[in-house]
């Protein structure tokens, strides 16, 4: 599943390849996502440009010049890549876009492919997407200057939920996922399992700073994806980034001095690896 990393990724490559350009056409291939596409919709964004590729959580935003926005999530296995119009199509590919435009060496296409149909492809406006159902809850992203560790010790002064449900929780912030809540709490020395209204305001400023760290180095190294994905041979995948204790259960605590070795619990039904040792 892509989580904020790779979507941070895709929206950087789709950024250098469609900001700028116009909309020529657009193909509804599949309508079955996680809800139907509606074909209507999306043409009508068709003659406008794109003027910016934004994010919030794991939501592609293309902003267009006529204050329409193209709303994609790519779900669980949903991809984009930029192609050539005249490259076969792929079975999976729900949405097919033409862009022409500044930049580009011909017409580009962008497809949008998901096997597993989790993900989404809307439309809405600019002036909508405040109080928009998927956006209106959302908490402040990682990057934010908002999401401080003030900001969760006062949130969590009440609350006995694990400290690990809390970080996933995206009305406290939005688009930490899995894999990098455990690795953000791993760098930070905090337990999962710890009542989040027991942690002091020390340990959430460790814990955020933790949080843009894990992800800050995780989109780093998606550099070479991006470069993939702008070159648009091909999928461009997720990227394998290094973890620290996300699916090592068993395996030594790489922290330097600690002896633990990594253990595997289930919360909220999730996979959750830490290192007894030295998580408190
Ligand atoms: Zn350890």
């Amino acid at each position: 599943m892509p989580e904020l990393p790779e979507v941070e990724t895709v929206r950087r490559g789709l950024a250098a390849t469609v900001s700028g350009c116009r909309m020529a056409a657009v193909r509804v291939r599949d309508v079955r996502l996680r809800q139907p596409v509606d074909p209507e919709a999306l043409q009508r964004l068709v003659g406008a440009r794109v003027t910016a590729v934004g994010r919030r959580a794991k939501y592609l935003l293309l902003e267009m010049d006529t204050g329409a926005v193209l709303i994609i999530h790519l779900g669980m296995s949903g991809t984009l890549r930029v192609t050539h119009p005249e490259i076969e199509l792929d079975r999976h590919d729900h949405v097919r876009w033409l862009f022409a435009g500044p930049g580009l060496a011909g017409d580009r296409e962008l497809r949008y492919r998901d096997p597993r149909r989790f993900g989404l492809v809307l439309v809405s406006t600019r002036t909508q997407l405040q109080t928009h159902p998927l956006f209106c809850r959302l908490g402040p992203e990682p990057f934010d200057t908002e999401f401080s560790g003030q900001y969760l010790w006062e949130r969590s002064r009440k609350l006995r939920r694990p400290v690990k449900n809390l970080l996933m929780d995206a009305r406290m912030v939005a688009g930490i996922g899995n894999i990098y809540a455990s690795e953000a709490l791993w760098r930070a020395g905090i337990h999962p399992a710890r009542s989040a209204r027991r942690i002091g305001l020390d340990r959430w400023d460790r814990l955020r700073r933790a949080c843009v760290e894990v992800l800050g180095d995780a989109i780093r190294q998606g550099g070479t994806t991006l470069n993939d994905f702008r070159d648009a041979a091909g999928d461009p995948g997720y990227f394998a980034v290094h973890l620290a204790v996300y699916g090592r259960s068993g395996r030594a605590c790489p922290r330097a001095g600690c002896d633990g070795r990594i253990r595997r619990i289930v919360q909220a039904g999730r996979s959750t690896f830490y290192c007894p040792r030295c998580q408190h």
